[in-house]
C-alpha cells in the first residue's frame, strides 16, 4: 500500500528535530509526531506559575546547541531564533562569600585564578582555536576522526575522572572548585573515569561561545527548528503519542527520539526479543528534583556580582560538590546538595512582566526519588542569597516521576537518556559500529540514548540519518556557525 510519507519520526526534542530536517533536507516527505501537545521536549517555555512568567519547563541554557555543527548550520534567524550572551557563562559563589566566574575568555577566568590561571589559559587555548574542529569529532560516535591529534590531546585530559582532572589542572579551591561544578552537570560520581569529558567540555564551550540563552526561552528554539522543518515540507503532529508501529504513517525508515526501551515497546515483534532483552542492560542515572520560581525582584545574592552570569552554581566547596554526586550516585539524598540555578531573565525581560523575574534550580536525586527536595534547596538557596523567600511570589515543583509523566524519555528522571560511564559515553545504548542502527533495517534510536549522549544539540539526531545514509556531511565539513550571538 503507498503511504503518504517517506520517513518518520517520533518524538520532536532537538534529536527528533534535527533527524526530521536531516531527512527533508534531502529531499524525503517526513512526518514528526510527539506525545505532548507543543513540539520541543526537553525545549519547552510554558507559564509554570503565574500568567506573564515564562519558565523554560527543561533546558534553559545552550551552549552545545549552537555548538553543534549540523543544529548551528541552519537558518534559524530567518524564523525568529536569537541567542544572548550573559556578560558571564557562570558564577560560583565560595562559601567566603567571594564568587569564581567561568568568564568569556581563557584569559579573563585565568586572571582571578592566581597561580592556576596561566595553566588553564595554556591548556584549554588549542582546543578554544580549534572549537569547530573538536567538537566534528568529539560530538560524533565512534569513527575515524577527521582532526586525530586534537582530539587525542582533548581524550588523554577527558577521560580522567572529574576529580583527577579537576586536581590535574588546579592546584587551589577556588578553580577546582569552579571545575568541579562544571563537571558535576554529567549527573555522575565524579571519581568514575571519563566524569570531566563534560567539564572540560562545558568549560571550554564558555570560552569558545559563551552559555547562551534563546530569546524568549527554549520554546523559542524548537520552534525556529519547526518553522524551518515545515518549510523544507515537513508535516507535524502533536497530541500524537505513538503507541504501536501500525501508527506510523510510512514504509520508509523510521527514526526514534525516545529511550530504548520505549523504541521496543513500540515496534513490538518488529524487533528481536533478545535484542530488547539486552537495551533492559542500559543503565539509566540519577534524576533531578526542580523548582520553578516567580519572583518579584532580583535573587539578592550576598555578592551582587552573581547577577553577571544567567547559570549560577550553589554547591560551595569541591568537597562539598563530590559528596553530593556521590551520594545521589549511591541512591542516598544529599543533605546539602549541589544545585544548579538558572535566572534568565535578568538577561531577557520576555521571561517576566516589567520589573519581575524567573529563576529555576534544581539539585541531582537518586534515580525515581520522589522525596520533596524543595527544603534542602532552599537552605542552599538561603546560604548564598540571604532572604531570598521575600521575593518569591509563587513556585512550581518537579520529582522525578512527575518529569517523567511529563516527557517518558526522562526515565527516573534522568534526563541525559541515560548515565555518562565510559562505557555508555562513545556507543550507547549498547556496543554496536553503528550505534543508531536496530536489527531492523528500517529501525533506528536518535535520542540522547544514543552518542553524544544528552544535552541539547540535536546531533544524535542528524548522526543516525547520517549514518542510515540518508543525509551528507555537509554540516560537519562546514563547521558551526556562532553568529548569530548577540
Ligand atoms: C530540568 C532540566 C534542565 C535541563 N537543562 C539543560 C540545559 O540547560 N542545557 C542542555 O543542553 N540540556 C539541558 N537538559 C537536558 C536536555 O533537555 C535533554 O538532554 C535533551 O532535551 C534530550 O533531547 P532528545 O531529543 O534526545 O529528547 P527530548 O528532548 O527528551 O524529547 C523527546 C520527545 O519525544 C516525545 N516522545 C517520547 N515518546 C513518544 C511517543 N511514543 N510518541 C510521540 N512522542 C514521544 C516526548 O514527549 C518528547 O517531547 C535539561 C533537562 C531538564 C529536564
Amino acid at each position: 500500500m503507498s503511504s503518504p510519507f517517506d520517513a518518520a519520526v517520533i518524538g520532536s526534542g532537538p534529536n527528533g528535530l534535527c533527524a526530521a530536517i536531516a531527512l527533508a533536507q534531502g529531499g524525503l516527505r517526513v512526518v514528526l509526531y510527539e506525545a505532548a501537545s507543543t513540539v520541543g521536549g526537553g525545549l519547552r517555555t510554558a507559564e509554570l506559575t503565574l500568567p506573564g512568567f515564562r519558565h523554560d519547563v527543561c533546558s534553559a541554557v545552550h551552549p552545545m546547541a549552537v555548538s553543534a555543527p549540523f543544529l548551528s548550520s541552519l537558518p534559524l534567524a530567518d524564523h525568529g531564533l536569537s541567542w544572548i550572551r550573559p556578560e558571564a557563562p557562570l558564577a560560583h559563589p565560595l562559601a567566603d562569600d567571594s564568587t569564581v566566574f567561568l568568564e568569556a575568555t581563557a584569559t579573563a577566568t585565568g586572571a582571578a585564578l592566581g597561580s592556576d590561571g596561566e595553566r588553564w589559559v595554556r591548556t584549554t587555548a588549542p582546543f578554544v582555536a580549534g572549537w569547530d574542529r573538536l567538537l566534528g569529532d568529539a560530538m560524533a560516535p565512534l569513527g575515524l576522526p577527521r582532526h586525530p591529534l586534537l582530539l587525542a590531546r582533548f581524550g588523554l585530559l577527558a577521560l580522567r575522572s572529574g576529580t583527577g582532572l579537576g586536581r590535574r589542572l588546579f592546584a587551589d579551591e577556588p578553580g577546582r572548585a569552579l571545575f568541579t561544578g562544571i563537571a558535576a552537570h554529567g549527573v555522575i560520581d565524579l571519581d568514575q573515569p571519563a566524569s570531566g569529558a563534560i567539564g572540560l567540555m562545558l568549560g571550554l564551550a564558555g570560552h569558545a561561545v559563551g552559555w547562551p540563552i534563546p530569546r524568549g526561552g527554549a520554546q523559542s528554539l524548537a520552534d525556529a527548528l519547526v518553522a524551518h522543518f515545515e518549510e523544507l515540507g515537513g508535516t507535524v503532529r502533536v497530541g500524537t503519542p505513538i503507541v504501536h508501529l501500525d501508527e506510523v504513517e510510512t514504509n520508509g525508515p523510521i527514526f526514534f527520539d525516545t529511550g530504548p526501551r520505549a523504541m521496543c515497546r513500540i515496534a513490538g515483534d518488529s524487533l528481536p526479543a533478545r535484542y530488547a532483552r539486552a537495551l533492559q542492560r542500559y543503565r539509566y542515572g540519577p534524576g533531578l528534583f526542580k523548582i520553578d520560581y516567580a519572583l518579584s525582584a532580583p535573587l539578592p545574592w550576598r555578592d551582587p556580582a552573581v547577577a553577571r552570569a544567567a547559570t549560577v552554581h550553589l554547591g560551595g566547596s569541591t568537597e562539598e560538590i563530590v559528596r553530593s554526586e556521590a551520594q545521589t550516585w549511591r541512591g542516598e539524598h544529599p543533605e546539602r546538595p549541589y544545585c544548579i540555578l538558572v535566572q534568565p531573565s535578568l538577561f531577557d525581560p520576555t521571561r517576566a512582566p516589567a520589573g519581575q523575574h524567573t529563576a529555576w534550580i534544581y539539585c541531582h536525586v537518586p534515580h525515581g526519588s520522589t522525596r520533596d527536595m524543595q527544603a534542602v534547596i532552599e537552605d542552599q538557596l538561603e546560604r548564598y542569597a540571604p532572604g531570598f523567600r521575600d521575593v518569591v511570589l509563587a513556585r512550581h515543583l518537579r520529582h522525578t516521576g512527575q518529569l517523567e509523566d511529563d516527557n517518558p524519555n526522562y526515565v527516573g528522571g534522568d534526563v541525559n537518556g541515560g548515565a555518562p560511564l565510559l562505557t555508555q559515553l562513545f556507543t550507547r545504548p549498547r556496543p554496536q559500529l553503528n550505534p543508531y542502527a536496530t536489527p531492523n533495517p528500517r529501525l533506528f534510536l536518535c535520542s540522547a540514548s544514543t552518542p553524544p549522549g544528552g544535552g541539547v544539540h540535536g546531533m544524535a539526531g542528524y548522526h543516525a540519518v547520517r549514518r542510515a545514509g540518508l543525509a551528507s556531511d555537509r554540516a560537519l565539513l562546514s563547521g558551526g556557525d556562532a553568529s548569530a550571538l548577540s
